[in-house]
């Protein structure tokens, strides 16, 4: 069947821009801005923003399909452009017409970045123990504290900040800050052990004042939960990218090395192990479309705000992320046992992809905080079991 347009682009990009440079990809150089200008010039940046504020309104199942595709070639570049859509969905939804069209409006025409500020060092998952405060002076928001992780901060045009009302100890907040507002500032960007062609960063708020009409409608929890259902899925999907390339990496290594007298692809071990890859990856295709599906469902509804609000983590999220960190890992763990010590050297990209596959399982909560929460929302209501 021929590929849709939006996905013929991406394969060229992908193809022009990424194959072949892995080593650089996985550099750690400053963010590689360039590059994100090049993905910019094919018009897809932030292709799910959605029409009434100029984007290209494709829907999270298409989000799957391009964040694979990318994730193939670079899951750090692949995950640096499509995070947004965390911070995007919360303002589209939950931000009054000034904020969505003043900051979404000029990110489709400057083809910026956003980014989100939930994580802080001491609370950790615990996200109700966040200590960044939202205090109200008159007309104006002052926000105060230090969040530990936020991708793309850097090179962000605007932040959502997460944090704690100071006048109501059960209050949260999620305030739109514009990047350049005095008071932020980039502590350091961290050195991940994968993912690197991405940037993340420990970043501090002293004194950040904004107008009060900043402040997302709703809570600040309950909406980071909404906004996380749709980069879960594109994470699960950057995991799907992954497992495909290490597949065809696996192909091409048994092509080139012999064993007893023949190629390694006609060793019946060696054969059996891609056939279990391609059936663990055709499982999470299946999974990471069915979960997407379940979003747009919603997505697309007159009153998706509202009924996001009401369901709040989707479970299908939740469980794609898991089914396809966990999977990944186990597929990148083999592949690498399988090309010898070949893949224990910088050599082989499995190293890389190895790293880079680690973070499913860890970034937007990690498996263990996420069983939790599938057991506390999904096994615990007996009528949300499936
Ligand atoms: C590359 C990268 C990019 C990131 N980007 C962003 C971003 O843009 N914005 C942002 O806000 N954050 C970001 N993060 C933060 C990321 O989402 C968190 O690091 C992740 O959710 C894990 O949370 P934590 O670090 O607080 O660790 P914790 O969740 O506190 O985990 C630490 C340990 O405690 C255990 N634990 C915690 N809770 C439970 C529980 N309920 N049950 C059992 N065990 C538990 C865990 O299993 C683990 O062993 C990023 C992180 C990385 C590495």
């Amino acid at each position: 069947m021929r590929q849709p347009e939006y996905l013929r682009t991406v394969q060229s990009f992908a193809r022009r821009e990424l194959t072949g440079k892995d080593a650089y990809l996985d550099s750690l150089a400053e963010a590689p801005m360039p590059l994100y200008e090049r993905f910019a010039a094919t018009g897809l940046a932030n292709w799910w923003l959605p029409k009434d504020v100029g984007g290209l309104g494709l829907g999270l199942e298409e989000s799957v399909r391009i964040a694979a595709e990318l994730a193939y070639a670079d899951a750090g570049v692949a995950f640096t452009l499509f995070i947004p859509v965390l911070t995007t969905s919360m303002v589209a939804w939950y931000g009054d017409a000034v904020l969505r069209e003043r900051h979404l409006g000029r990110l489709v025409a400057d083809n910026g970045f956003c980014a989100t500020l939930g994580s802080e060092h001491a609370a950790g998952s615990e996200l109700a123990r966040i200590t960044t405060t939202a205090r109200r002076e008159g007309d104006t928001i002052v926000l105060d504290g230090q969040k530990a992780f936020s991708t793309n901060t850097g090179f962000a045009q605007f932040l959502v900040v997460i944090a704690r009302a100071e006048d109501d100890p059960a209050g949260y907040l999620a305030v739109l800050v514009p990047r350049d507002t005095p008071g932020v500032h980039v502590d350091k960007r961290w050195d991940v052990i994968g993912l690197r062609s991405s940037a993340t960063y420990q970043v501090s708020l002293s004194g950040v004042r904004v107008p009060a009409g900043n402040a997302l409608r709703g809570n600040g929890l309950r909406l980071l939960e909404v906004g996380l259902n749709a980069s879960r899925v594109l994470i699960a999907a950057t995991a799907l990218g992954m497992a495909r390339r290490i597949r065809d990496v696996c192909m091409d290594y048994g092509k080139s090395k012999s064993v007893k007298g023949g190629p390694l692809t006609a060793n019946a071990v060696f054969a059996s192990r891609l056939g279990q890859f391609e059936m663990l990856i055709d499982v999470m295709s299946n999974q990471c479309l069915a979960a997407a599906r379940a979003y747009d469902a919603i997505a697309t509804r007159p009153d998706a705000g509202e009924e996001f609000l009401r369901v709040g983590t989707l479970k299908q999220a939740l469980t794609t992320k898991m089914f396809c960190g966990q999977t990944g890992w186990q597929i990148a763990s083999t592949a690498s046992e399988m090309m010898g010590g070949h893949g224990y050297t910088h050599e082989s990209v499995i190293g890389k992809l190895l790293r880079d596959m680690r973070y499913v399982s860890i970034v937007e909560g990690g498996d263990d905080v996420l069983r939790d929460l599938v057991f506390s929302r999904y096994v615990v209501p007996v009528s949300k079991r499936s």
